[in-house]
């Protein structure tokens, strides 16, 4: 079987996370949730679209071994919260239930390293879904270092006049395209080649805590790109990216020592990389998915529209003379 061919499943169970996941928010009145007594949203949805995602590739990929985010130590001893999360995911799969959820969970914990797996961060950018802004179920195949297949649920993603949600897909040699729908006929989508600097967006992530405000102020300043800096959490920057709604993605180092988790990378990777960009770290190295749960050989990302690239990697390099900053 080809791997293109797992692509329905995955589309699938994506989709059936992302609106399990908008169902809890919904539930919670996310933005509101520190006032309440019971578990925090993102902890019940964290957990359920793990659980559900599981449950959909351990029985299409019995094979294939899960590196996911979530452990489930929490749980053993709440059964009271493994059956509040448990309330949510049996009304998407009754198979995923009170008996079932933490076996599911618990499938996720291969350690990575250089062979084929899958990895999963079933809700990229918390904060973003807590102050009901973007957040990610992100899910991708890794072939010894490589992401080949990456399905980037973006739940809150405004698509065109289309609504609101949206799932963009694409890897080695399978064409980056969005989904409405996992039902839906799929748009083909590409990083913007040929804009001029001075609309070439720059994005980069809401918190302040994972990457250098700062610095890439001053690289707008020099590469002469818009001002108009396109905040958002999670790995809906790639797809901003991919589909030309900003030409760069910057992540600077913010504290010595963070090495960057291969989850929050490797579904967003294979999608921008089909869409025609490109992705490395702030040395100009290729990211290694090969090294555990962490891009432990790689210092922050830096991810174009593919033109950009050199141009950006240069500036970058220029404006960080001691690289041993990114230590
Ligand atoms: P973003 O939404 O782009 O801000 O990224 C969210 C991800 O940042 C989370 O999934 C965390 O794994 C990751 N993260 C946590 N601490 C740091 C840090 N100090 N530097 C960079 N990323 C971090
Ligand atoms: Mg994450």
């Amino acid at each position: 079987m080809k791997h293109s061919d797992w692509l329905p499943f995955c589309l699938s169970a994506v989709w059936e996370a992302s609106r399990c996941c908008e169902a809890i928010a919904d539930a919670f009145e996310v933005g509101d949730h520190q006032t309440k007594q019971d578990r925090s949203p993102v902890t019940i949805a964290d957990y359920a679209s793990q659980a559900l995602i599981i449950a959909r590739l351990s029985a299409q990929t019995p094979e294939v071994g899960i590196v996911a985010e979530e452990g489930a130590d929490d749980l053993r001893n709440d059964p009271e919260l493994v059956k509040r999360i448990a309330g949510f995911t049996s009304q998407v799969n009754p198979e995923v239930n009170e008996a079932t959820l933490i076996d599911l969970l618990d499938l996720g914990n291969h350690p990575g390293g250089n062979g084929t797996f899958w990895t999963l961060d079933p809700i990229d950018g918390t904060k973003g879904f807590l102050r009901g802004g973007q957040y990610a179920v992100a899910l991708a195949l890794v072939e010894h270092g490589i992401p080949t297949l990456g399905i980037l649920g973006c739940p809150r993603y405004e698509w065109a006049d289309s609504g609101t949600g949206v799932v963009f897909t694409g890897g080695e040699g399978i064409p980056a395209q969005t989904w409405l729908s996992e039902n839906a006929t799929p748009h083909g989508i590409q990083t913007c080649a040929d804009v001029p600097l001075e609309e070439a967006k720059l994005c980069e992530s809401v918190e302040s805590a994972h990457t250098a405000h700062d610095k890439s102020a001053a690289l707008i300043e020099t590469l002469g790109i818009s001002k108009d800096v396109l905040r958002m959490d999670s790995q809906a920057k790639y797809a901003a990216v991919a589909h030309g709604a900003a030409a760069v993605y910057l992540r600077q180092p913010v504290k010595k020592g963070y090495r960057e988790k291969i989850w929050d990378h490797a579904a967003g990777f294979a999608v921008i990389e089909a869409a025609g960009g490109r992705v490395t770290d702030l040395n100009g190295k290729a990211l290694d998915f090969s090294q555990g749960q962490t891009l432990a050989n790689n210092r922050g990302v830096l991810a174009t529209n593919g033109p950009l690239h050199h141009a950006t990697l240069s500036t970058v390099l220029a404006q960080t003379p001691d690289a041993s900053r990114w230590e």
